[in-house]
């Protein structure tokens, strides 16, 4: 018998993941997940790379670094028991130059005192072997990444939940929220409805949910960052055999523009990181006044901006002007033309920022009374959502 009543607002991948263990592993939990749009998925979840991260460059013992690796080896173990297509091609972080090789190097110790398995450095002729196209000096090979069906992922895990009586509602949005400390109260078009736990898995919305939830002031905003690709014609898709990333740039949580095969045989370059004027906004030309005064007006975004201007701007560039988006490819794949591409997807971000002006690096949930939030869910949070998943039933709910 089914005695507590579970509603989690947002039909991303956290979302369904966190639905089907507690319907799936648990028998006490009813679930109703609430997704406003017609389908699940429609926003981050299934406009992302499609990438396997397993943990590489995480700060050791940071829930990122610790869920990555976990969850890395559980998403691959749901797609092997769903038969939903997966592929551990392997991941290559390739430096450029010398002091690129040095930041390589201490990725790699990283990526050992995270647990990774396989890791191994190669040299100029390797790299070509690997991926003939690609310039670099030295390159990390990362054996455990690799690509995924998301969407094929998240379907399955929805039926999974709806054959164990619970259910997943779409076109039906959380309009507002009713909380004490001993039940929630969810309010959408269809009516009113009681739950015992809700948990708020919002993405680009979460911390205004929060807002709506809790009655208080929200710890930190979300700062959507919307990453654009290009796409390779079909004819061009031997340039790229499997992952190129660049080295990143420890500031930021954004993983600089790479090379991807996609799980459907495509071939795409990016995504940059642009400051979106709209939190569900994928084109330069999408603007949400409210949005944008969400941001624009917000102290923290002010001195993000101030303090990292030239990086802001870089990006911007590469969303008006394709030819410096190009530029950005070019670092690692001088061949590449502008002729080879076309337009590709877009995502967008959903980053918390702090009011210092700090971008979140790890995973930030949090709970008050009878509710938990997912403050901040960036990559690699769709690889690792079944082992975030665990990790919230495990610390707030059981
Ligand atoms: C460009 C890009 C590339 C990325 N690449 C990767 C990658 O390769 N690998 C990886 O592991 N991660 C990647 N990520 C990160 C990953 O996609 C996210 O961590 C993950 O999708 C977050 O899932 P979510 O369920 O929290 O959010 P979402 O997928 O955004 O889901 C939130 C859902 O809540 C719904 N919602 C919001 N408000 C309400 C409301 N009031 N009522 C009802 N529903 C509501 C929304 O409609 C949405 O469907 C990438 C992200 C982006 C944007």
């Amino acid at each position: 018998m089914r005695q507590k009543n579970v509603a989690i607002i947002g039909g991303g991948i956290l979302g369904l993941a966190i639905g089907y263990r507690l319907s799936n592993d648990y028998r006490q939990y009813r679930v109703t997940i609430f997704e406003k749009e017609p389908e699940i998925g429609s926003h981050q979840s299934g406009r992302n790379s499609g990438v396997l991260h397993c943990g590489l460059n995480y700060k050791p013992k940071s829930l990122k670094a610790r869920l990555a690796v976990q969850g890395i080896r559980d998403m691959i173990g749901f797609c092997k028991a769903n038969e939903v297509d997966f592929d551990q091609c392997g991941k290559i972080v390739v430096a450029t130059n010398e002091e690129e090789e040095i930041t390589l190097n201490n990725i790699a110790e990283r990526g050992k005192q995270n647990g990774l398995i396989g890791l191994k450095f190669l040299d100029v002729g390797e790299i070509q072997g690997r991926e003939p196209h690609i310039f670099g000096t030295k390159a990390l090979l990362v054996p455990e990444e690799g690509i995924v069906d998301y969407k094929g992922v998240m379907k399955k895990l929805a039926l999974k939940i709806q054959e164990k009586d619970s259910e997943v509602l779409v076109n039906t949005k959380v309009d507002k929220v009713h909380s004490s400390e001993k039940k929630g109260i969810i309010i959408t078009k269809d009516g009113e409805k009681e739950f015992d736990f809700i948990i708020n898995c919002s993405g680009l919305h979460s911390d205004r949910v929060y807002s709506n939830l809790t009655q208080s002031k929200r710890p930190l905003r979300i700062i959507p960052f919307r990453g654009e690709y290009l796409s390779f014609k079909e004819e061009y898709n031997d340039m790229v055999n499997h992952l190129v990333y660049p080295v990143p740039n420890n500031k930021f949580p954004f993983l600089g523009v790479h090379f991807t095969r996609m799980i459907s045989g495509g071939r795409e370059v990016g995504p940059n990181a642009v400051f979106a004027f709209k939190r569900e906004g994928y084109s330069n030309t999408d603007i949400s006044l409210n949005d944008s005064i969400d941001s624009l007006f917000y102290k923290g975004f002010h001195r993000f901006v101030r303090n990292n201007f030239n990086f802001a701007m870089g990006e911007f560039s590469s969303s008006l002007l394709r030819s410096s988006f190009i530029k950005k490819a070019k670092k690692m794949m001088p061949e590449i033309q502008g002729s080879m591409l076309e337009k590709g997807g877009a995502g967008v971000r959903a980053q918390a920022m702090d009011n210092k002006g700090n971008l979140i690096m790890d995973f930030r949930i949090e709970k008050k009374d009878k509710q938990i939030h997912v403050l901040n869910a960036p990559s690699p949070g769709a690889t690792a959502s079944l082992a975030i998943a665990d990790y919230i039933i495990k610390k707030y709910i059981e």
